[in-house]
């Protein structure tokens, strides 16, 4: 813990809010440097040094897209699209793609294609694991 003996101005708890945020990985987002498929796994090795693994199947059935997580109105209603079957081809991967440089859009066997996974909800993903 940092005691303070001088009062900061702005500026000092500016800067001390950034580098909690950045040790918290929130506002300051740790990075892929190298991304990795496997035949039932992603792998994903971070800026910091860290590595992540998620399962397919999981990274799938978390797909932060409308259609699969549902999308939520002004109010906080939840409209979810009926849930479709998974079929096997729903866990294979086909392809990642780099969106905007925050995130990844894996495509799927089934043709689903529309989830977008930021570097921060993929690590929050493999360490709920
Ligand atoms: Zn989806």
């Amino acid at each position: 813990m940092v005691r303070l003996v001088q009062p900061i101005g702005r500026r000092g708890i500016a800067h001390r809010r950034w580098t909690e945020a950045q040790s918290a990985g929130t506002l300051w987002p740790v990075r892929p440097i190298d991304i990795t498929t496997f035949p039932s796994e992603l792998a994903l090795k971070w800026d910091n040094g860290g590595e992540s693994f998620i399962p397919l199947e999981t990274l799938r059935r978390f797909c932060p897209c409308a259609a699969c997580m549902g999308e939520t109105d002004v109010m906080g209603q939840v409209y979810k699209a009926p849930a479709r079957p998974y079929t096997d081809h729903s866990f294979v991967l086909t392809g990642v793609s780099e969106v905007g440089g925050y995130g990844l859009a894996p495509r799927w066997g089934d043709g689903h294609a529309t989830g977008i996974y930021t570097w921060d909800y993929l690590r929050r993903l493999a360490e709920a694991q």
